[in-house]
C-alpha cells in the first residue's frame, strides 16, 4: 500500500526516483508525487500512475536529492492537492508520509489558529507544517523532527528535505522503511525490492526510529538520543521482477507456482523419514507432542491459506487449530496461551493488522512463527522465528503464488508437528512423495486446455456468483471468490456447500453460476447433492473436479485436477480459479494487475 523512495547522491534524483516509484506500484495507489531540491523544491504531482507522473516532470533535473510517494488516501479524495510531497508555506520544507496521522483534526484546528493555510484535506499536511515552525524557532532538522513526532499519535513511515540542507530526515513508526546505502548516495524506500537495483546492504528502520541520511552515511536516533543500527545484506530471492514475455503480472506468477513450489520444499522434506524439516522452527518435539492447540492468523489471501492450514494440522498432527482474522482476532481481547503455537501469515509480512495482532500476542508471552514471503520484512522480523515460503517476488495485487506457497508451507508444518505425536511414518512418507509431485502436477493444470472462455461467458455478466466447497475446498471457495471479485469486480459469495441451503440458495434464479470445488474427498457425494440443488433452480454450475471422476457428469462446464492428497488439493484447485479471475477481468476490460481501490501491502490497520 502506498510507497516512499528517497535518493541523495550525486547522481540526477528524478530518474532514480521515478524508476523507483515504478517499482512500488505493485503495492497499490492512486496518485504520485515528487520533490527535487534544486535551487528551490521543485514539485511534481498527478492523480493517476507514474505514466503520468512522468509526462509532468521536467526533462532535465539536475538536483541530487529528492523524495517521492505513491498515495493510497485515507484522509481526502484523490486529488492533485491531496497527493504527496505537501509542503510547508514558505515551501522550503517538502514531506511524505505512509500512514494515518490520527489526531490530525486537532493539530490542524490548533495550527489554523495560528494562520496557517492549509492546501489538502490530508492527514499528513499537519507534519509539514509542524516541522516548518520548529525550524522557524531555530531547531535542527532532527530536533525538529523529533519534536513533531512527539506529538503525533498514529502511524507513520516519513521522509522529511529541508532547503538548506543536505540531508534527508527519516522516521518510522508502523509503516516500513528501509535505507540502501551505496558508495556516496544513499536510497529510502518503504519496501527493499527498488533497492535491488542499486545496492544489496541496507538498514531496516524500526518503530521510534528517526534517521538523518546524507550522502556520506546514515544516523540513527530515537526520542531519547543516538542509537546503533545494523547493515544487513539482503540476498536475491529466485525469480524475475520483470514481466518478461507475459501480459501480465498476474499471469506470470500463476505459472511460477511449479517453481515457487519447489522452492518452497526443496530441502524440507525427508523422504526415508516421512518428515518435514523447517529450519526455522525452533519448537522440541517435546513441546509439538504438548501442544494444547495452534492458532494461525491472516488477512485476505493468507486468511484462506490459514484456513487450510488449519485443517492440514487437525487432519495430519490431530491438534485443535484455529483461524483467524487478524483485526478482530488482535482487537477481541483474545486469550492467549503461552503453550501454544501461533501463526502470522502474510505475503508482504507488513499487514498492518498481522503485525498488530502478532505484537499483542507476543506481549502476552506466547510464541509467533512467521509464515511469510518478503525476506526481512516487519513481521518477519518481529516474528523472529518461522518460515519463509520462497515463491519470489508477487507483483499482482491478486495474490496467486503465495497462497499456494503459504498453502505448501503449512503442510509442511503440520507434517512435522503430526510426525512429532502419533502420525506413522508411512503416512508421513506418503505425505512427502504427494508434496514432491504437487509441482508437476500444478504445471499440467496450468497447461491443460480447459474450457476457460466457456466458464468467462457464464461469469462475465452475472449479478452475482456463488462459490461452494467442503472440507480443504470450503476455503479454496472463499479464495476463489476474493479472486474473482478483486480482479473482474463482480460480487461475489463463498459459502460451506453444506450451509448453502441456509441462505445463499435464495440468490439462485435461472442461469446464475456457482462455482463447485469439489475434488475426490470424504466430502464428494454431498457436494453432489448440493450441485443438484442448485441446479433444480436453474444455476448453472462451473465445477473443479479430479481427473476421471464420474462426478464431470454433474457440472455444465468443468476443470479437472490431478488426484492427491487431502490437505494437498487446495494448491491443484486453486489453480483453475486463479485462471478464471484473470479471463474473466480480461474479458470485462480490467486492470487485472492494479485493480482499483486495492493495495498489495496493506500497511494500515
Ligand atoms: N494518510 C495519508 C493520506 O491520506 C497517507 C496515505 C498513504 O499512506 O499513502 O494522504
Amino acid at each position: 500500500m502506498c510507497g516512499i523512495i528517497g535518493y541523495i547522491g550525486e547522481k540526477p534524483a528524478m530518474p532514480i526516483l521515478i524508476d523507483g516509484l515504478r517499482r512500488l506500484e505493485y503495492r497499490g495507489y492512486d496518485s504520485a508525487g515528487v520533490a527535487v531540491m534544486e535551487d528551490t523544491i521543485a514539485l511534481h504531482k498527478t492523480v493517476g500512475r507514474i505514466a503520468d507522473l512522468e509526462r509532468v516532470v521536467p526533462p532535465v533535473s539536475s538536483g541530487t536529492m529528492g523524495i517521492a510517494h505513491t498515495r493510497w488516501a485515507t484522509h481526502g479524495g484523490v486529488t492533485e492537492e491531496n497527493a504527496h510531497p505537501h509542503m510547508s508555506m514558505d515551501q522550503s520544507i517538502a514531506v511524505v508520509h505512509n500512514g494515518i496521522i490520527e489526531n490530525a483534526g486537532n493539530l490542524r484546528q490548533r495550527l489554523i489558529e495560528t494562520g496557517i493555510e492549509f492546501r489538502s484535506e490530508t492527514d499528513t499536511e499537519v507534519i509539514v507544517h509542524l516541522i516548518s515552525r520548529e525550524i522557524e524557532a531555530g531547531r535542527t532538522p532532527l530536533e525538529a523532527v523529533r519534536r513533531t513526532l512527539m506529538l503525533l499519535r498514529g502511524t507513520w513511515g516519513v521522509a522529511v528535505m529541508i532547503h538548506g540542507y543536505d540531508e534527508v530526515i527519516c522516521a518510522r513508526n508502523g509503516s516500513p522503511l528501509v535505507i540502501g546505502i551505496g558508495e556516496g548516495e544513499m536510497y529510502i524506500s518503504s519496501d527493499p525490492h527498488p533497492l535491488s537495483s542499486h545496492t544489496s546492504r541496507v538498514i531496516f528502520l524500526d518503530d521510534g526510529d528517526i534517521a538523518v541520511i546524507s550522502r556520506s552515511g546514515v544516523e540513527t536516533h530515537r526520542t531519547d538520543g543516538p542509537t546503533d543500527h545494523m547493515i544487513v545484506t539482503i540476498e536475491d530471492q529466485w525469480g524475475d521482477s520483470d514481466m518478461g514475455d507475459y501480459p501480465h503480472f498476474m499471469l506470470k506468477e500463476i505459472h511460477e507456482q511449479p517453481e515457487a513450489i519447489r522452492q518452497c520444499i526443496s530441502g524440507r522434506t525427508l523422504v526415508s523419514e516421512g518428515n518435514a524439516r523447517l529450519g526455522g522452527l525452533s519448537l522440541s518435539a517435546k513441546r509439538l507432542r504438548l501442544l494444547p492447540h495452534v492458532r494461525l492468523i491472516g488477512c485476505g489471501t493468507a486468511l484462506y491459506a490459514a484456513q487450510v492450514g488449519r485443517l492440514a494440522i487437525e487432519h495430519l498432527a490431530r491438534v485443535p487449530s484455529f483461524a483467524h482474522v487478524a483485526s478482530e482476532f488482535r482487537n477481541n481481547d483474545p486469550v492467549i496461551d503461552s503453550k501454544a503455537v501461533y501463526f502470522a501469515v502474510s505475503q508482504s509480512g507488513e499487514t498492518a493488522d498481522t503485525l498488530a495482532a502478532v505484537k499483542a500476542i507476543q506481549a502476552k508471552d506466547a510464541e509467533v512463527m512467521g509464515v511469510i514471503n518478503v525476506v526481512a520484512s516487519s513481521i518477519a522480523r518481529q516474528c523472529g522465528q518461522g518460515v519463509y515460503i520462497h515463491s519470489g517476488p508477487e507483483q499482482a495485487v491478486a495474490s496467486t503464488k503465495a497462497f499456494t506457497n503459504m498453502v505448501a508451507a503449512l503442510n509442511l508444518f503440520a507434517l512435522q508437528i503430526g510426525r512429532a505425536r502419533d502420525m506413522p511414518r508411512t503416512t508421513g512418507r506418503t505425505m512427502v512423495k504427494a508434496l514432491r509431485a504437487l509441482p508437476d502436477q500444478v504445471q499440467s493444470v496450468i497447461e491443460d486446455k480447459a474450457p476457460y472462455s466457456a466458464a468467462v461467458e457464464l461469469l462475465k455478466d452475472a449479478k452475482s456468483v456463488l462459490f461452494l466447497g467442503r472440507g480443504f475446498s470450503a476455503p479454496v471457495a472463499s479464495e476463489g471468490a476474493l479472486k474473482l471479485m478483486e480482479i473482474a469486480y463482480i460480487p461475489c459469495l463463498a459459502y460451506p456447500a453444506g450451509e448453502m441451503k441456509h441462505g445463499p440458495i435464495a440468490l439462485l434464479e435461472e442461469g446464475s453460476p456457482v462455482v463447485v470445488i469439489a475434488p475426490d474427498d470424504v466430502h464428494r457425494d454431498k457436494t453432489i447433492s448440493n450441485i443438484e440443488e442448485c441446479k433444480a433452480r436453474g444455476a448453472r454450475i462451473i465445477l473443479i473436479h479430479t481427473e476421471g471422476d464420474v462426478i464431470a457428469e454433474h457440472g455444465d462446464v468443468c476443470f479437472t485436477i490431478p488426484s492427491t492428497e487431502e490437505s494437498l488439493s487446495p494448491m491443484l484447485s486453486v489453480v483453475p480459479l486463479q485462471l478464471l479471475a484473470y479471463y474473466t477481468g480480461l474479458a470485462l476490460d480490467r486492470d487485472v494487475d492494479r485493480p482499483r481501490n486495492l493495495a498489495k501491502s496493506v500497511t494500515v490497520e
